[in-house]
């Protein structure tokens, strides 16, 4: 159903997308803030919150009801990530994963079998992660090594993943692998492999700058053995699988991003009302008042161009342009809003008894993945001179 209304405003919610946000803040308010510091510093989500959020919806929001799930539209899935990046990022990035790339893909190009297998599953407890970086193929993502050879009814996978998000928590991985290496991108196909499959490893945790507790890890495959039916989308149709996914998950990264630069915002405006010098709050000073109107500004620019591709995209509308430009500019926009953060708690935003040196540090990775900044400048560049 769709239900846009040329009259409103982007940012004027639908009751129901009203409610939803505000749910999800108020929880990540009450239940996630407390346990930020420990999250970062231990570079762990612990399993008790993922639960909490499979209770919450957010794990499973366009997955139908009868399977489920929440049976809302991507639009809610980038509130929901918007209202938790708000609070923490990393949860935020869980949830995104989940949502926009594992339970996006397997809706789109999933068969009804594997529909029915895996979506219930996602929606009651189960974590999905989304592996087609390796360490020689990262922007030049199709020139990935990982091999999978037929063998009876099925393929063996061979090779190793890095940079996978969820990895520690993950049951569900779709993973793309090459049958093909001679046939470029068109020898890739996408596979529903379980943690529990023969041969699946998850290796070596990375030790992050950014978005600390949510894992990043290496896969290894060896031998893993994948029956012939969790081959997602057509055989040789993994590239199309990945560039759809992809195209919609930047939309959550943006999502991510805004959330992320409106969290730096709200703890800089409470803050410079609060210190004092020279005899006044700082925030009564017209120069630090210009620079929150500034972030402002571009913070609200930023969510009009991440609401304006998600309502695009639930329309079915074209959205490729739209979902570049998006996540381009709100991850610039949420590096520079969490850098002022910075500096406007001076000595204090340096330190980690403050919540914006983390954030600060969270916004970086914005610009590196699901496209690094010059490649969403590659696709922008594409759609612009054709
Ligand atoms: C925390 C984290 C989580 C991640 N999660 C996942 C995940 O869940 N699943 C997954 O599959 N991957 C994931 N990734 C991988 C991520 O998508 C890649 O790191 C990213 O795509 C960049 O690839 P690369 O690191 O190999 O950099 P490279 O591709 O080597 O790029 C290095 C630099 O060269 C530039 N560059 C490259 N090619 C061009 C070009 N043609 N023109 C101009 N500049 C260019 C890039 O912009 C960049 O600045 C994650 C990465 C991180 C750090």
């Amino acid at each position: 159903m769709q239900r846009i209304d040329a009259a409103r405003g982007l940012t004027t919610l639908h009751e129901d997308e009203a409610l939803f946000r505000d749910s999800v803040y108020e929880f990540a308010d009450r239940e996630i803030r407390p346990l930020i510091r420990d999250m970062d510093e231990q570079a762990h989500i612990p399993r008790a919150l993922i639960d909490r959020l499979f209770e919450l919806g957010v794990m499973g929001i366009e997955i139908p009801e009868a399977q489920g799930g929440a049976g809302a539209q991507f639009f809610h899935a980038v509130l929901a990530v918007e209202a938790l990046s708000r609070v923490d990022p990393s949860v935020a990035v869980l949830v995104d994963v989940q949502n926009t790339l594992v339970i996006n893909a397997l809706l789109r190009w999933g068969t009804d079998a594997l529909k029915h297998t895996y979506l219930p599953r996602l929606a009651g407890g189960s974590v999905g992660a989304y592996a087609l970086s390796e360490s020689g193929s990262g922007s030049d993502a199709f020139s990935l090594a990982t091999r999978a050879t037929e063998s009876g009814d099925g393929y063996v996978l061979n090779g190793r993943k890095l940079w996978i998000t969820n990895a520690s928590e993950a049951d569900v991985f779709i993973v793309f692998a090459t049958a093909n290496p001679e046939a470029g991108y068109r020898g890739i196909s996408a596979f529903v492999v379980e943690r529990g499959f023969a041969g699946f490893t998850v290796g070596r945790k990375e030790d992050k700058l950014g978005i600390r507790a949510s894992s990043t890890c290496e896969l290894l495959l060896e031998d893993c053995q994948v029956p012939r039916h969790n081959v997602l989308g057509d055989a040789g149709k993994g590239y199309k699988v990945a560039i759809e996914t992809l195209n919609e998950g930047r939309i959550g990264i943006g999502a991510q991003m805004i959330g992320l630069a409106q969290g730096a915002l709200d703890h800089t405006v409470a803050y410079t009302r609060e210190r004092k010098q020279f005899g006044q709050a700082i925030a009564d000073f017209q120069g630090v008042q210009f620079q929150i109107a500034r972030a402002a500004t571009e913070l609200e620019a930023a969510r009009l161009m991440v609401y304006n591709a998600a309502r695009l995209r639930d329309a079915g509308e074209p959205f490729v342009k739209e979902a570049a430009m998006c996540k381009l500019f709100s991850s610039e926009v949420a590096e520079r809003v969490t850098s002022l953060a910075v500096n406007l708690y001076g000595g204090y935003g340096f330190v980690k008894d403050y919540p914006v040196e983390k954030l600060y540090r969270d916004a970086k990775i914005g610009q590196i993945y699901e496209g690094t900044s010059n490649l969403q400048l590659q696709t922008i560049a594409k759609q612009v001179l054709g």
